[in-house]
């Protein structure tokens, strides 16, 4: 499915579809008309797993994209400026999106780990960067390096992750060009399109590294 294709349904409700067992912390996409049952416990309780920041970024990346087609399409009347240009807005909210999913997994691997909210709080603003983060907290909390997790990670039923973050990468570089550098043209025009193909393997990545390092029941988890 071409998610730009559709107009009138949430993003976030097509892609944000992960559930969280309440009992083994197991993730999982899975419909919930018939009821949910976890595929490693059993069990039948389950929460949304991505929070509701996650969400809305999705959607608000979804509002920028159609600024965009209106424009092209002059139905628009909103005006596209150095704020609202879908061009420079929907990188920065994907690297948001990066930015928040990598913290809300880094917390919830050191909740389940018994690290206190204090402990978290400081390792998280003593590591202030993603690429901090990533290369430093990371490796702390799991035994293992990002890039290693990533290739650990990678299966023929998965999205290509080394891809996406790689992509991620670039956008973000681009991205602190533009905001600290002010250099708006470090945005190429292919990566709005990009940033919304990478947000479905994106859910997937932080999925995936949830069910390695935070869901302790899981077969292939590792604490
Ligand atoms: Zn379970």
């Amino acid at each position: 499915m071409n998610i730009t294709e559709v107009r009138h349904q949430s993003w976030a409700g097509l892609l944000n579809i992960f559930y969280i067992c309440l009992n083994c912390d197991h993730v999982a996409s899975q419909g919930l008309l018939l009821g949910y049952q976890c595929k490693i416990c059993g069990h039948s309780g389950v929460r949304m797993f991505y929070s509701v920041v996650i969400s809305s970024l999705i959607d608000s990346i979804q509002d920028f994209y159609f600024i965009s087609n209106k424009r092209k399409t002059k139905e628009d009347t909103a005006a596209i400026t150095i704020q609202t240009n879908p061009q420079t807005v929907i990188p920065l909210l994907f690297c948001t999106l990066a930015d928040v999913i990598l913290e809300d997994f880094l917390r919830t691997l050191m909740r389940k780990q018994g690290l206190s909210q204090p402990v978290a709080d400081r390792l998280l603003s003593d590591h202030l960067t993603g690429k901090r983060r990533r290369e430093c907290l990371f490796p702390v909390l799991t035994g293992c390096k990002w890039k290693a997790a990533l290739e650990t990670l990678s299966s023929p039923l998965e999205p290509n992750f080394n891809s996406t973050f790689d992509f991620y990468l670039e956008v973000n570089k681009a991205r602190n060009q533009f905001l600290h550098d002010g250099v708006p043209w470090a945005i190429k025009t292919t990566h709005p399109q990009g940033c919304i193909n990478h947000i479905w393997p994106l859910l997937k990545l932080f999925v995936s590294l949830h069910n390695k390092f935070v869901c302790v029941l899981h077969p292939s988890g590792n604490l």
